[in-house]
């Protein structure tokens, strides 16, 4: 075969891989146009094998310039939807591709035990000029690799991640990462959401650099899992969402039976899920730009794109700490942190998603906490932790005595925690036969449990105020913290108003100081009344601001949740939230802070995902709904039914998600009991 021809024929392979991708990637093209190149491509092929080289290279240029005529026609300025489908081709280069291509000398590590061996997740060794690397990231494999579940991991597979991490931090080697998940794998029964929390906590704590690059799907709390990053890079055909366009379309659409592709068009735009986006809103560092139809297996020029991307990456996360550091990775271990600087290291990681987050904050707020950052003085430390010491002494021995006074009140006056004059049904009563119950009764009397069965009914938040602290004793701070709408989200300013009117407060989250049984805390309680009770930038910062309190003050933190996870309104954002208070929990904990999380009905998703699995205690109410997903949700990935208390806190506690499940009539005591584990010397105020 002479050169022409081999040469010929090499490029119309290529023709048909791009016809094939052209046709799987779903972004609008006519089939039409698709079918005329494959038709010329088939005709360049015959003329070429009987030898009519020439007039085969000439119609080669004609096909050549239908193609630029496609990257032209439906390849600028690309729609949301449009990247979200580009992103899960199943010929975009995937992790090991970038692990063979961008690195030397890749070698897969497997797994060290039995529960273990998730191909969704792939971790190995490799060089970058003269430095180790431990690269990780989600797999997808391609076609008949269905066992990598298109990337999904599975628990398994996160902890494989962090046991690649220690090793990387046991020989000082930077991490590199690579997202590509649609999300972790839903199902319960190895607890997804638990795995997810612990993950966050433990990225933030590791003392090597990580340079994170997300090049598919950056599919929520499942990304997150591999991604608490110094660094982010994004290709500019990848996309980082809270949920995914179909599911943040059924949420948003008018009629939910029906999702038209209107209301898939509007959660696309809204959710805010391009590079572009992602980097405006401080979440992402650099975007790598991808060859017009976007990267492929074998486009090698953008390998080599990537791999510049990642160096500089590593190189600033080095600067960032040591300015004095000349940039050059041909240095051998030029990446590679002396001890004093890992405290740095964590800094500036904790600084990083700080900072993420859009909120109001009015004046006092403000103030206050410019008067808590001074506490970093050490002198201000000093001279005024014996006055603020002595300021408390005496509050909380007034809230005492007021306590005996309001015991003796609470007696006679039960507290009414809801005034629906109606009847309401116990969900048990097909099973054990109970009885209807009036509304103001059951909360009166009974703290919400049906008196038959003992079914614990969702209970407001103020009553597990009430319930949980000592009467009066409860002082809100930063209650100026408030909910906005920073990606312009349709809709959401009208729902937000709606929720500020009736529910009376700023956001979902209110923290505040309190005594349990005389011990003061630092307590937090979520409003599942307010949107749901979901984490969004100001419950994040606010509860940010709550551990620093208890760690600049030496206090427990006790929280409870009732909340339906992220909130998808505020985006990425609000899944950056997630990364915010693990790492504020995994300081805090550092620092000999003590965490007692209380998971009430519902404790769900990106909220069980990150700071509700992280306490040092986690006690659940009876019959809470405690999951990683809606039921439907792993229904539908798994094609199996769920039992009717798959989520509930008995099953989630005979998993191993929590450690008690504890009535409610006892909560009080037993998170006493808990807190006097640590009372030192009797004294009362420790952690
Ligand atoms: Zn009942």
């Amino acid at each position: 075969m002479d050169l022409d021809k081999k040469i010929i024929l090499r490029k119309i392979e290529e023709g048909k891989d791009i016809v094939s991708y052209l046709k799987d990637i779903d972004i609008g093209i006519p089939s039409a146009e698709i079918s005329r190149i494959s038709f010329k491509l088939q005709e360049a092929e015959n003329l070429a094998r009987n030898d009519n080289s020439t007039i085969a290279g000439n119609k080669l240029n004609s096909i050549d310039d239908l193609f630029a005529g496609v990257r032209k026609s439906y390849f600028l300025n690309l729609s949301p939807r449009k990247i979200d489908s580009i992103s899960r081709s199943d010929q975009r280069p995937k992790t090991l591709d970038y692990a063979r291509e961008v690195f030397e000398d890749f070698e897969e590590i497997k797994g060290f035990n039995a529960n273990s061996a998730d191909p969704a997740v792939v971790c190995g060794f490799a060089r970058l000029d003269s430095n180790n690397i431990m690269v990780i990231g989600h797999e997808k494999g391609g076609f008949n690799e269905d066992f990598r579940r298109g990337g999904s991991a599975l628990p398994q597979g996160n902890l494989k991640a962090i046991r690649a991490m220690k090793l990387a931090e046991k020989f000082g080697i930077p991490v590199v990462t690579f997202i590509d998940t649609p999300g972790s794998w839903p199902l319960e029964e190895y607890l997804p959401a638990q795995r997810i929390a612990k993950n966050l906590e433990v990225q933030y704590l590791l003392k090597v650099p990580h340079v994170s690059v997300v090049i598919g799907e950056g599919g929520s709390g499942g990304a997150l899992a591999i991604d608490v990053c110094d660094y982010r890079i994004m290709l500019d055909k990848a996309y980082y969402s809270v949920i995914s366009i179909s599911g943040g379309a059924a949420i948003i659409a008018r009629d939910k039976r029906h999702i038209s592709e209107a209301d898939l068009d509007r959660a696309a735009k809204n959710l805010r899920i391009t590079a572009d986006n992602a980097r405006k809103l401080g979440v992402v560092d650099r975007i790598v730009k991808e060859p017009a139809i976007g990267a492929r297996k074998n486009d090698k020029d953008f390998y080599l794109d990537v791999r510049e991307a990642v160096i500089e990456g590593l190189h600033t996360v080095k600067k960032n700490i040591s300015p004095f550091f000349i940039p050059d990775s041909k240095i051998r271990d030029s990446w590679k942190l002396k001890k004093y600087q890992v405290p740095a290291l964590l800094r500036k990681r904790y600084r990083k998603y700080k900072k993420i987050g859009v909120y109001h904050t009015s004046i006092s707020d403000k103030i206050r906490h410019f008067m808590g950052e001074l506490y970093r003085i050490k002198w201000v430390h000093t001279v005024f932790t014996p006055l603020r010491k002595s300021v408390e002494f005496v509050i909380n021995l007034k809230i005492r005595e007021k306590e005996e006074v309001s015991l003796l009140k609470a007696e006679v006056q039960p507290t009414v925690l809801s005034y629906e004059d109606r009847w309401v049904e116990c969900p048990n009563t097909g099973i054990h036969g109970c009885q209807d119950i009036w509304i103001p009764t059951l909360f009166e009397e009974y703290n919400g449990t049906c008196p038959h069965c003992g079914y614990h009914f969702r209970l407001i938040i103020d009553s597990y105020i009430e319930l949980l602290t000592d009467p009066g004793s409860f002082r809100e701070f930063n209650e100026g913290i408030e909910s906005v709408n920073p990606l312009g989200f349709d809709g959401y300013n009208e729902k937000l108003l709606k929720a500020k009117k009736t529910v009376k407060r700023k956001c979902a989250m209110i923290t505040g100081y309190a005594l349990i049984k005389g011990r003061p805390v630092v307590a937090v309680f979520t409003d599942v009344r307010f949107r749901a009770g979901t984490l969004g930038c100001a419950e994040g910062e606010k509860f940010l601001r709550a551990v620093k309190r208890a760690m600049r003050e030496k206090k427990p933190l006790v929280a409870v949740h009732q909340s339906g996870g992220a909130r998808i309104e505020e985006g990425i954002l609000a899944l950056m939230q997630m990364v915010k208070t693990s790492i504020a929990i995994a300081r805090y904990k550092q620092a000999g802070g003590y965490y007692i999380s209380i998971n009430t009905d519902p404790t769900m998703a990106g909220v069980l995902a990150s700071y509700a699995s992280l306490g040092d205690f986690t006690i659940a109410e009876p019959n809470a709904q405690i999951g990683f997903a809606g039921v439907h949700v792993i229904e539908q990935t798994i094609k199996q039914k769920k039992p009717r208390n798959y989520q509930h806190s008995e099953m989630v506690m005979g998993r191993g998600g929590v450690d008690m499940v504890v009535r409610r009539d006892e909560l009080k005591d037993v998170v006493a009991r808990l807190l006097n584990l640590k009372k030192i010397k009797g004294r009362d105020e420790s952690y």
